[in-house]
Order: structure tokens, then C-alpha cells, then sequence
């Protein structure tokens, strides 16, 4: 039964709706039509794939960000009372639009950041899938959702389930971050020299996008999504633990003052937490798979080797110190997955990359918007000239 609030229906507003999770947002959606419409979508470079989806499900506006397929886009949608703009611009001036009540960041990136803090200014809500905004400028990003009320809402797994463990729930201790481990778990630091772009491509349990996918081979990912705890909970630095579990059932867990601990588990399966954090506090009926624990043989838990998987630590060493240094990092980090998938650096050459360019960057302590702006352009032309060096 619907026990929900009929008389409104959410607005959602999808940035990246081509991607991983804004084809899995639109499934979320059109399976729930009593609960949300689309109101506008946004892409990068696939106008094809934007065109079928603005068909299907009939958005206010449509955005291509890559102003050379508008011509593309108008010519196809022109027989459709839809609104169509291009340029990341118009991407910022979307998010504002009146009727919107949830922004979902599925981009990829630090193209996010900008478009997220026009959102806020709006009061819109916004369903975070795109981490790096967190890892850039959580601190700027917390303040201005404090200023203007506005909930921010986690759609990656890992925040997702400490955020459901949290409802209710006394002042954490910690949380316990669980990562797959990725494709690599179990190769020796001598097998990880020579691992090409096609294996580290292949992740065992998650579909997701390319530049996350390396992320995950590397733990990079899981590196950022520890700055994003940080700032999405509040937390300080020694508050946050990962473990490697590689079944991807165990979501994440929170550790209260009393010593308990309540964890979060499902089928890896990003569906949920995208719904969760379109609904909250309701929880929907889905005819999603369910988990049959009795079918799962073990649940494995280990500590994250860091001298295998260096990245994880660079993140930590980020955020302990704080100021410019995630963006620095996620910075470089674009630059070195980018060269990776075009076999220009190896594997484990990304953490040299990334090493380099957080000592060589400038540090601020206490980087307004600008400073931003500036680290991130000047890492990335560190870690270009390093690449270039290199090669
Ligand atoms: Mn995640």
C-alpha cells in the first residue's frame, strides 16, 4: 500500500542521465510515477542516447553540455514541447529552474561542483552520486546547504547504508567502510606493475562508468568516498575505517558509543540507494531481487593493504591535511585516469602521478570557491607536465 504524500509529486532534475546512475535513476522513476516526474536532463557528449531518453520520458528541458550536438538535438526533439539548451552553463541555470525539488549529481567529476552549489543557492535538494564534489570542497558545500536548509542526500551505497543506519540513532563512534576490493584484491604488488586498461576495467560485482571503475581498481574510489563520509557525517579523520569485503553484500556499518554495531546489507545493487534517496524518510515496496542470505557461503572482512593500493592512503594523507588537498588530489587523479585509459602511464604509475602533484601544488588551508578553481587547473597542469616528462 502507498502510504505516502499523493498531492506532490517530486520533480527530479538528473545531471548526467546518460551515465551508470542516471539510466538506473530513470528505471527508479518510471517505475514510480505516483512518486516523481522528470523534470529536466543533462548530458555530456551522448546526445543519442539523451535523445531516447527525452522521448521516453518527456523531461520540461533537456541539456547537452557538448554545444556541437545542439543542432543534433533540436532537429530531433523539434516535434516535442521540450525546452532544449547547451553548454555547461546552461547545466548551472537548469538547476535553478522553480519547480525542481531534487537535483540528482550523477556527473562525472569536478564538472559537478559548480552545478551543485547553483542547486543549493536554489534550495534544491540534492541526491549526491557525484562524489568528487564531497572530495573538491565538502567544506563549502556543507556551509551552504546549512545556510539554505537543504538536505543533502547520499546515492552512494557505502553513504547510503550509514545513513540508513544512522536514522534514530544515538551519536556514532565510528563507521566502517566497506570496499569490494576491486579487481586487484589478490594480485601481488609485482602483478599490479604490469595490469592493463581491460583488466582494470573489469570489476566483479558493480556496472558502473569508466572513470569509476579504474577508481575502483585502484581504491582510489574508496579513498574519495572517505573524504565524502567525512564531510557528509561530520566525522573526524580517525573515525573512519575501511575494510575490504568482497562479496559487496555488507553496504557499510556505523559503530555507536556502546560498542554496537549496525551495518547495512542488500545485493549490490545501485537501484536502492538511488530510491532511498529520492524518498527519504519513506521507504517504497520495490519488486527489486531480494537477498537470500542462506545463498551467500561467507562474508569475508580485511584490512585494505596500503602499499598495494597507495591511493587509498594518498586519501587519507588528503584529508588529514585538509584545505586544497582533495581537490589537488581528485585533480590529479582525472588527469592520471584519463592517461591510464589511453595507455599512456601504467597501473601503479597513477599514485606516483598523484604523489608528485600533491607536493609540487600549491597548499591553502582555508580555500574560498576561487582557490578552488586555481588548484584544480594548476594540479592538472602539474600532473600534464609530469605525464609529458614521461613520455
Ligand atoms: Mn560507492
Amino acid at each position: 500500500m502507498n502510504s505516502g504524500n499523493t498531492e506532490h509529486i517530486k520533480q527530479i532534475a538528473i545531471l548526467g542521465s546518460t551515465g551508470s546512475i542516471g539510466t538506473q535513476a530513470l528505471e527508479v522513476i518510471s517505475e514510480h510515477p505516483e512518486e516523481f516526474q522528470v523534470y529536466a536532463l543533462t548530458a555530456n557528449n551522448q546526445v543519442e542516447l539523451l535523445i531516447k531518453q527525452a522521448k521516453k520520458y518527456q523531461p520540461e528541458i533537456v541539456v547537452i553540455a557538448n554545444t556541437d550536438y545542439l543542432p543534433r538535438l533540436r532537429e530531433a526533439l523539434k516535434d516535442l514541447p521540450i525546452k532544449i539548451y547547451a553548454g555547461a552553463d546552461a547545466i548551472e541555470q537548469v538547476c535553478e529552474s522553480g519547480p525542481i525539488d531534487i537535483v540528482l549529481t550523477a556527473m562525472v567529476g569536478y564538472s559537478g561542483l559548480r552545478p551543485t552549489l547553483r542547486a543549493i543557492k536554489a534550495g534544491k535538494s540534492i541526491a549526491l552520486a557525484n562524489k568528487e564534489t564531497m572530495v573538491v570542497a565538502g567544506e563549502i558545500i556543507n556551509e551552504l546547504a546549512h545556510k539554505h536548509q537543504v538536505a543533502i542526500l547520499p546515492v552512494d551505497s557505502e553513504h547510503s547504508a550509514i545513513f540508513q543506519c544512522l536514522e534514530y540513532a544515538n551519536p556514532l563512534e565510528k563507521i566502517i567502510l566497506t570496499a569490494s576490493g576491486g579487481p586487484f584484491r589478490k594480485f601481488s604488488l609485482e602483478e599490479l606493475r604490469t595490469v592493463g586498461r581491460e583488466q582494470a576495467l573489469k570489476h566483479p560485482n558493480w556496472a558502473m562508468g569508466a572513470k569509476i571503475t579504474i577508481d575502483s581498481a585502484s581504491m582510489m574510489n574508496k579513498g574519495f568516498e572517505v573524504i565524502e563520509a567525512k564531510w557528509l557525517f561530520g566525522l573526524r579523520p580517525e573515525q573512519i575505517e575501511v575494510v575490504v569485503h568482497p562479496q559487496s553484500i555488507v553496504h557499510s556499518m556505523v559503530q555507536f558509543r556502546d560498542g554496537s554495531i549496525k551495518a547495512q546489507l542488500g545485493l549490490p545493487d545501485m537501484k536502492l540507494p538511488i530510491l532511498y534517496a529520492l524518498t527519504y524518510p519513506r521507504r517504497l515496496e520495490t519488486h527489486y531481487p531480494r537477498l537470500d542470505i542462506t545463498q551467500i557461503a561467507s562474508l569475508e572482512f580485511e584490512k585494505p593493504d596500503l602499499k598495494k593500493f597507495r591511493n587509498l592512503a594518498l586519501a587519507f594523507t588528503a584529508m588529514d591535511e585538509g584545505g586544497n588537498m582533495p581537490c589537488i588530489l581528485n585533480a590529479a587523479n582525472e588527469v592520471a585516469v584519463e592517461a591510464f585509459l589511453h595507455d599512456r602511464i601504467a597501473f601503479l604509475q597513477m599514485s606516483d602521478l598523484l604523489e608528485y602533484t600533491m607536493d609540487k601544488a600549491e597548499f591553502i588551508k582555508r580555500p574560498d570557491y576561487e582557490a578552488y578553481t586555481c588548484s584544480d587547473q594548476q594540479a592538472r597542469r602539474i600532473a600534464q607536465a609530469y605525464l609529458d616528462k614521461l613520455s
